[in-house]
């Protein structure tokens, strides 16, 4: 088989007619009006609150800065129970609020927190669970709020990947006391570059509003040292646009990923991602498989390294792990997270974006079968 005559990546971010866009930058110019809270921004916070079915929203040009703005904002203290299986950004943003991560392990399901091994991580100095709805599968949300509320613990999640997810009809979002959902392009719905903080507590939309914009309150007072963390009018539309579009994106997903699970069930060695339980309206928003070296034939990095050589670029996320990275290495961990390492070892996204086309995954499939029986 031929490589793909154009490189195959991982993801594309979702691009709107041009006109569309071209027609909102009509508008921002006749505004005069780039940043600092416009009227597009405004806009688009209020389309999110109907998103969301909450007025509790705060957005930030990235969801980096919202999660750390997020925690500053909350004033949490002390240890906070997390995964290593994410993007390094969820603990760094713990570390800019001189939080201790308490890494515990992940499930082999769905490769979010372990509820049990929350539960048995907790000490005195536990304020915070930081939990990831890792692809966009949610977390156990009901086994978790029960363990915070039991035992007084604030509930962050990590919402970068779950934009659109639901669970009971009820958006993701509702669940814990704050999620933050990332924007980038890299995700399935963007806003070039954007981020959302949602919270259940109205109290703190004004403290966000504060930290995003240097802690000015008027334009004479400052009330905290805020930073620069603002959205601006570009970014906003965009977010408008790629809105009215979500439902296809997600639409798009499905089909895709029901591509993947036709061609590879049954591939020795190739396990796909369980489905998710009825009551969840999920995004679709990566394609992840394990790749398990005995019964494939190849180990996961080899298989990325074939699928390279015939210009298909897929990632590993999430390798390394975050304990892996210099950083991490000498944070003390009690759980031996065994888990996360295997899975660490095993899994490989797979291209699924809106622009790929059905045979482009057929050969992706065709490929991998190929290469395994190698
Ligand atoms: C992308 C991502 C982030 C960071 O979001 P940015 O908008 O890129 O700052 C945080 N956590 C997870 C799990 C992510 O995938």
């Amino acid at each position: 088989m031929k490589p793909f005559e154009k490189p195959v990546y991982v993801t594309r971010p979702y691009l709107p007619p041009i006109e569309e866009y071209m027609s909102g930058l009509q508008e921002i110019w006749d505004n005069q009006w780039l940043t600092n809270n416009g009227p597009v921004l405004q806009r688009f916070t209020k389309q999110l609150e109907v998103f969301f079915k909450t007025p509790n929203v705060c957005l930030f040009n990235n969801g980096t800065l919202a999660l750390q703005l997020g925690l500053q904002g909350m004033r949490l203290t002390g240890e906070v129970i997390t995964t290593p299986f994410t993007f390094v950004a969820t603990t760094h943003t713990l570390y800019w609020n001189k939080l201790r991560p308490v890494f515990v392990d992940i499930e082999p399901d769905h490769y979010t927190l372990d509820p049990e091994k929350v539960e048995a991580a907790i000490t005195p100095w536990t304020s915070t669970i930081l939990a990831v709805h890792v692809f966009g599968s949610p977390c156990q949300v009901k086994k978790l709020a029960d363990i915070a509320h039991r035992h007084n613990l604030t509930l962050i999640y990590d919402a970068a990947h779950a934009f659109g997810v639901e669970i009971d009809g009820v958006p993701i979002a509702k669940y814990g006391d704050l999620s933050m959902f990332s924007f980038h392009p890299t995700k399935l719905y963007h806003s070039i570059e954007g981020g959302a903080l949602v919270f259940s507590d109205p109290g703190y939309k004004k403290i966000f509003d504060y930290l995003k914009n240097f802690g000015f309150a008027s334009e004479t007072e400052v009330v905290m040292p805020g930073t620069n963390a603002k959205m601006n009018e570009f970014q906003a539309l965009m977010g408008i646009l790629g809105l009215k579009r979500l439902d296809e994106l997600i639409e798009k997903g499905r089909e895709i990923e029901t591509i993947y699970r036709e061609r590879l069930t049954g591939v020795p060695g190739i396990q796909l991602p369980l489905v998710q339980s009825v009551n969840v309206h999920y995004n679709f928003a990566y394609m992840p498989i394990e790749v398990h070296e005995k019964e494939f034939g190849m180990s996961r990095d080899r298989l990325y390294e074939e699928l390279r050589k015939y210009n298909i670029f897929t990632r590993r996320y999430f390798y390394p792990l975050l304990t892996d990275f210099a950083c991490y290495k000498y944070v003390q961990t009690n759980d031996p997270l065994t888990i996360a390492k295997g899975v660490a070892a095993r899994i490989l996204c797979l291209p699924t974006y809106y622009t790929i086309d059905a045979n482009s995954v057929d050969r992706i499939c065709e490929l991998i079968i190929k290469i395994g029986k190698q």
